[in-house]
């Protein structure tokens, strides 16, 4: 991705390619960090210990919400007090405790308001996964607090795990600083399927050694944005 970043024309001044002042970039390298906000949240009681198994989770699921997202938790293990108990993450999964019924608004710089209710757009998500792995959630709050992030910039499809994230940052404490957030509309195939991994043929990659030049890959990224725009 950095390699096809480059050769597109994008540049960055910060990374994990050429380092930093907020380094290290690399997430693998970040563990100190994410324990640390992890043994906050435990001790604050904001998650808890859960050791469903995936069927069980599955068989309780109800009507499928939105196919991104995590299913809604069932709240099996949302009773648990015991997560204080634990010296380490490792061994179960560990869940955020959503507040039912609040509503999470947030202005996004591109889409405008926003508003998620915790409990019915998402529940109890994922903070530390079984495998001892921080989730997707916690690690991007974790680092753009400590990287002092001012803006996000990121796809649509992201716009309820902004609402998460915000639970987040409450969680850890008055002085995390919340970034602003600019979600993109996706791009979309000619039959209008969001454009995904499976698409291969129009990944940059692909598209580059099929001798697109890296202004023609610009043009036909921006072509439909930029006509909704002059409308
Ligand atoms: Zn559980």
């Amino acid at each position: 991705m950095i390699e096809d970043l480059r050769w597109l024309g994008i540049h960055w001044s910060e990374g994990p390619d050429c380092g930093g002042e907020y380094g290290p970039y690399a997430q693998s390298e970040r563990r100190a960090h994410y324990l640390e906000a992890w043994r906050r949240l435990r001790d604050e009681g904001f998650i808890y210990p859960c050791t469903c198994s995936r069927r069980d989770l599955a068989q309780a699921a109800s009507a499928p919400n939105d196919l991104d997202d995590e299913p809604i938790y069932p709240g099996s293990c949302r009773g648990r007090k015991d997560g204080p108990s634990f010296a380490e993450p490792a061994g179960v999964n560990w869940r955020f405790r959503v507040s039912d019924g609040e509503q999470i608004g947030f202005t996004d710089l591109n889409l405008g308001e926003k508003n998620y209710v915790a409990g019915r757009d998402f529940g109890d998500f994922l903070v530390w996964r079984r495998d001892d792995v921080p989730s997707y959630q916690l690690a991007v709050v974790v680092d753009d607090a400590a990287m002092q992030i001012t803006e996000v910039v990121r796809g649509a499809d992201l716009l309820k795990s902004t609402a998460r994230q915000l639970l987040l940052m409450h969680a850890l404490g008055p002085e995390t600083r919340i970034p602003s957030y600019y979600h993109c509309e996706l791009l979309r195939d000619a039959s209008g399927t969001r454009l995904a991994k499976r698409h291969d043929a129009l990944g940059i990659r692909h598209l580059r050694e099929n001798g697109m030049t890296p202004e023609s890959v610009l043009a036909l990224a921006f072509r439909p944005a930029t006509s909704a725009r002059l409308q």
